[in-house]
């Protein structure tokens, strides 16, 4: 009963009012989620921990979930950026026509929600593994990973894990991802604070960026309703 008390007491508080500890450098990427050293995806610990419960029930139904992509740094994402910045370029698109096309699947070196450490791309170990691993086509219908995608569409929630680019014909910006997962309980919490900071608008007043100011609302919140909550 005494522990109860005190549980009930002490503890709830304490949960309720934690504030979620996160910098600026983590929003954008510039620094290393919080207990990533502990994982090899460098996933924050308690998104790894929380995936591995996940992981642990879906080997119980005979699916074996891999990562292929968690954390990704600040500088990786400006060399995806400029990669196919350059590409897009040589093909003779001007910097605005670039920069649309890239922001398809790609987002602003800052803006990534792989930099928060909340995030992963996922797939399903199997025999056959298709040469393009992230392609919508192998998380449905016969698909290679489409038995992951019934399987997650059925208990991630459960876990602490949404979709984030939805089929939604409602939602905005990039396009469909049936790989991208992100922990919400996390997660919800750093886009309010990320938004709160205005560090999106600080990045997007850089010279160098082709974007304007609906990106916002057409990439950055184009995400599901639910994680918008
Ligand atoms: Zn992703």
């Amino acid at each position: 009963m005494r522990s109860i008390l005190f549980v009930t007491f002490y503890c709830i508080p304490f949960l309720l009012f934690s504030q979620l500890q996160i910098s600026t450098n983590e929003i954008i990427g510039k620094q290393l989620p919080r207990g990533a050293t502990s994982n090899p995806y460098k996933l924050r610990k308690e998104v790894y921990d929380a995936f591995l419960l996940m992981k642990g029930a879906a080997l119980k139904d005979g699916i074996e979930i891999e990562i292929v992509s968690g954390f990704r740094s600040f500088g990786r994402q400006s060399a995806i950026w400029d990669r196919k910045f350059q590409k897009y370029q040589k093909q003779g698109f001007n910097k605005k026509e670039s920069a649309q096309k890239i922001i398809e699947y790609s987002t602003y070196p800052g803006t990534s929600r792989h930099h928060w450490g909340t995030d992963m791309d996922i797939i399903q170990k199997v025999k056959n593994r298709p040469t393009q691993l992230l392609v919508a086509k192998n998380f449905e219908n016969e698909g290679a990973f489409c038995e992951l995608h019934q399987w997650m569409q059925k208990h991630s929630e459960r876990f602490g894990f949404y979709l984030v680019y939805t089929k939604d014909i409602s939602r905005t910006g990039f396009s469909y991802e049936p790989w991208h997962y992100t922990y919400k309980p996390t997660s919800k919490k750093i886009l309010k604070r990320a938004l709160k900071s205005d560090v999106y608008g600080f990045l997007l007043k850089e010279d160098q960026n082709p974007l304007d100011f609906n990106y916002f609302n057409t990439h950055i919140l184009g995400i599901n309703s639910l994680l918008k909550e």
